[in-house]
């Protein structure tokens, strides 16, 4: 398979991370037989001090020209006093609208030997594999917003089209996974949340494989904690997704380890870690690159199907920890600590 890949290495430590990432993607496409096509590309903070544009239009020729991107972080407190449309992150929404990235896919895997980690209990943690698919380009965040002497408004509108194809890709997802997806709403105080279960309810007859149920999103929030266990696959709207993917998020205990991704119906989608530029780590081979490798591993079952060379790329990451081998963020008493580029290796080393 050919495949051309943008990658945005961004700020602090995402040159680092991403790095690590593209050698782990490098190993398989010499392991499977693939030829990945890399082009590198501007964003955030460092494409400002550049180009004095977040996202500047040479950065989206290449997105455009390409089957998938690997984006590391951006932001630093040396621009965090630019004025808004110089600010480093200015550059990431623009890109998600750009390319109308709808759907964001946060997933949470217990890693055994990381369960420690975790603040539940580790019978609690470890069976949690779960997916939360949040609506990233509509609902309340992007509503109407007005404010008036001492009253304030914000429109939480969704077209039947845009819950028709977030939840088309829960579905198709839930297919890929255990097969079970939990639809998250506030039906029953909020008309944009019944619009949602009726798409759901019409959906689901083609889907007759996949188990569904529909949950108010306040009793979800309780069931992440108590038996996160429970789910597959979470589709929800934007604002609910914020709440819940950052509450799954803790799970795992560790920011290091969650990747992303951001994608539309054609599979096309950008992959990155969930944490930021970590710019107080950056530069001293400290930053843990589990999250980017992982976020590889998206991009290789999602946006090109190859479902067995992602499996080793998750494999791979495993095998490191069970090893007892940690980056700084995760080091314990026992543990051997690495440096980002001497993980790498080991988890290039399972790969060969
Ligand atoms: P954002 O940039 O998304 O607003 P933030 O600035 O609050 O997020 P991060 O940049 O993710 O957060 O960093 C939060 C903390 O976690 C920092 O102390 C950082 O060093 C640490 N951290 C984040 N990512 C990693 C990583 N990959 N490896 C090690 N430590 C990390
Ligand atoms: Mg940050």
């Amino acid at each position: 398979m050919e495949k051309k890949i943008t990658v945005l290495p961004g700020d602090g430590i995402g040159p680092e991370v991403v790095a690590s990432a593209v050698k782990v993607l490098q190993a398989i496409g010499k392991r499977y037989n693939h030829e990945f096509q890399l082009s590198y590309a501007a964003i955030g903070g460092s494409a400002i001090d550049e180009y004095n544009n977040p996202l500047p239009d040479e950065t989206i020729a290449i997105c455009e020209a390409s089957d998938a991107i690997l984006l590391g972080a951006v932001g630093g407190p040396k621009w965090d006093n630019n004025p808004p449309e110089l600010r480093p992150e200015k550059g990431l929404l623009k890109i998600r609208k750009r390319f109308d990235l709808f759907a964001n896919l946060r997933p949470v895997k217990a890693i055994p030997s990381l369960l420690g980690a975790s603040p539940l209990k580790s019978e609690v943690a470890e069976n949690v594999d779960l997916m939360i698919v949040r609506e990233l380009t509509g609902g309340i965040y992007f509503g109407e917003k007005h404010r008036d002497y001492g009253q304030a408004s914000d429109l939480n509108i969704y077209t039947r089209e845009e819950i028709e194809r977030i939840v088309e890709n829960a579905f198709e997802l839930a297919r890929l996974r255990r097969g079970k997806l939990c639809s998250v709403d506030k039906a029953n105080v909020l008309e944009t949340s019944r619009l949602w279960r009726e798409v759901v309810e019409e959906k689901k007859e083609l889907y007759p494989d996949v188990e569904v149920e529909h949950n108010l999103v306040d009793s979800v929030a309780m069931k992440l904690i108590t038996n996160p266990g429970h789910y597959d696959v979470v589709v929800t709207d934007n604002m609910f997704g914020d709440i819940l993917s950052d509450e799954a998020s803790v799970i795992t205990g560790s920011l290091g380890v969650l990747p992303s991704a951001s994608i539309r119906s054609d599979n096309f989608g950008l992959y990155e870690p969930v944490h930021g530029s970590a710019p107080d780590i950056a530069g001293q081979g400290k930053a843990n690159p589990a999250a980017t490798i992982l976020s590889v591993a998206m991009m290789l079952r999602y946006s090109f199907g190859l479902q067995e060379e992602a499996a080793e790329v998750e494999r791979s990451v495993s095998a490191v920890f069970d090893d007892g081998y940690y980056t700084a963020d995760l080091a314990k008493g026992n543990s051997r600590t690495l440096t980002t580029d001497e993980w790498t290796d080991r988890v290039i080393a399972e790969i060969d």
